[in-house]
């Protein structure tokens, strides 16, 4: 069974989707940054191998996965799922804001993705999926640095599918609308209210309805699906 690797795989979405691949057959690795807490806590729950670095980090990111790799197996399944907003308005914003993003979302892209391709190359055979976000298709105020970050993973996993799929290993992204996690339970009451508001569907996603459209995209099923960038968020924007 493949080895699939989850960034920010501990908490949240990536949870889900550690969950939902572990439970199909694949040997999971989730990896978090910081939060050593919910990670054990996640382990103790699932069984689910954790291990920690931080993802913009090219040199942390290389040993990480070699670490991953020796311990399981080469890796077959790779999840960019880990990311953070810093938001402000853009006239108001720091440096600091804006490179915090821009290194945890899109040189997460580089760093992690760049160390497996190889091997998926030489194997015939990989699945790479990236989360972006609503965000990254329809623009946010308050998040000019956010916004930015998710539209460059639709372009790096567009430009990285076209030079990989002779090679057996597709690359897709997925593009959630708001969904209940903690990154969006820190949003204020009043927005997150005036958000729904905005959703047809009249709710938030859950977790598990991203898990389950990365599970396809990780499945053999999907063979012919690539560069593919997939829109869930309730018909909040409907992009395509
Ligand atoms: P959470 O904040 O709930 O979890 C984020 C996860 O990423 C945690 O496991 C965290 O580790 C990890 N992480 C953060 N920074 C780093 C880093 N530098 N290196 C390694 N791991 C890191 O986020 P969500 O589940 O809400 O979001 C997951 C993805 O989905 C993100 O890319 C987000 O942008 C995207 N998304 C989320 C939406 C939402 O509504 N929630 C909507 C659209 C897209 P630790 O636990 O140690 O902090």
């Amino acid at each position: 069974m493949a080895v699939a690797i989850v960034t920010g795989g501990t908490r949240g979405i990536g949870a889900a989707i550690s969950r939902m691949l572990a439970a199909g057959g694949s040997t999971v690795a989730a990896t978090y940054h910081g939060n050593d807490e919910a990670a054990e806590a996640f382990k103790a729950e699932t069984g689910v191998a954790i291990y920690k670095w931080d993802v913009a980090d090219p040199e942390a990111s290389a040993e990480g996965i070699a670490r991953v790799e020796a311990d399981l197996g080469p890796t077959g399944i790779l999840v960019n799922n880990a990311g953070i907003t810093r938001d402000g308005m853009f006239h108001k914003m720091t440096f600091d804001q804006w490179s915090a993003v821009l290194r945890t979302n899109l040189d997460s892209m580089f760093a992690m993705t760049r160390p497996v391709i190889g091997g998926m190359r030489d194997r015939g055979a990989g699945r790479i999926v990236n989360i972006s976000s609503i965000n990254g298709q329809k623009g946010q105020m308050g998040q000019v640095n956010y916004s930015a970050a998710k539209a460059g993973v639709i372009g790096f996993t567009k430009a990285l599918a076209q030079e990989n799929a002779r090679k057996g290993v597709t690359v897709n992204c997925i593009c959630p609308g708001y969904v209940a996690t903690e990154m969006v339970a820190a949003m204020p009451e009043k927005v997150l209210d005036s958000i729904v508001g905005q959703i047809p569907v009249g709710r938030l996603g859950e977790a598990d309805e991203i898990a389950a459209l990365v599970a396809y995209l990780a499945s053999d099923a999907a063979a012919f699906m690539t560069g593919s960038v997939l829109t869930i968020n309730g018909g909040q924007y409907i992009a395509n």
